[in-house]
């Protein structure tokens, strides 16, 4: 049987909107409360659960992650000013900040946690794959916060190697920015010219293996 004829789609319809017109008749602002109602009631419930109560603190984390416990820690007692977790950041090819999604983006990065208190900060980026010791990337992380946190003069950023439950980590200072730049541009400029030229040369390492989704590459797989 077809419940959704069109004449019981009309039906429906009307049954709908004669609904919603004997609720709010009469009322400007009944239909405008009908929709910010449930958000004031998450707002209520948030605050008493979360600031009365206490709930979701010191909650142990589920078996399967507890060798985590140590690492939660490291970040909650840490004194800070400002705690933001899942940050993108970006900047342009001035080195100024903008938009994660700006028409002027030239570099972007994400810290999966970032503390920032008074001229130090800390930038943490958890990772699941296999070590892998890569100072350059944590150096760019540290350029954007330094971008978009004028304050800032230093900057720890860790990988934190959830896997084998180790760290990386690297500090940065705002006075050695331009060394920084200055050491990477020849492979930003190598990066460019393969844009622009649309040339690509294979270069195999450890992602052929498994990992590069570029199967007519003869490195592929092997
Ligand atoms: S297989 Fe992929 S990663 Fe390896 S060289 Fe070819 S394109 Fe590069």
């Amino acid at each position: 049987m077809r419940y959704f004829t069109t004449r019981n789609r009309a039906i429906l319809r009307e049954m709908i909107v004669t609904d919603f017109k004997i609720r709010y008749q009469g009322s400007v602002l009944g239909y405008l409360w009908s929709l910010l109602k449930p958000l004031f009631m998450f707002a209520i419930i948030y605050v008493v659960f979360t600031f009365v109560f206490g709930l979701g603190k010191g909650v142990p984390l589920p078996p399967t992650m507890s060798n985590f416990e140590d690492m939660v820690a490291t970040i909650e007692q840490m004194p800070h000013e400002e705690l933001l977790v899942e940050c993108k950041f970006a900047i342009t090819k001035e080195f100024d900040p903008c938009e994660y999604f700006d028409k002027k983006v030239w570099f972007r990065a994400i810290a999966d946690v970032l503390k920032i208190n008074k001229m130090v900060a800390l930038a943490v980026d958890y990772k699941t794959g296999k070590i892998l010791e890569d100072s350059q990337q944590l150096a760019l992380v540290a350029a954007t916060v330094f971008a978009h946190f004028p304050q800032v003069q230093a900057v720890r950023c860790e990988f934190w190697w959830l896997k084998d439950d180790a760290k990386s980590e690297d500090v940065f200072y705002r006075k050695d920015m331009p060394d920084m730049w200055r050491a990477l541009w020849p492979r930003i400029q190598a990066l460019e010219q393969a844009h622009e030229t649309m040339t690509f040369p294979p270069k195999p390492g450890y992602l052929c293996r498994k990992w590069c989704p570029v199967v007519s590459c003869p490195h592929h797989g092997k």
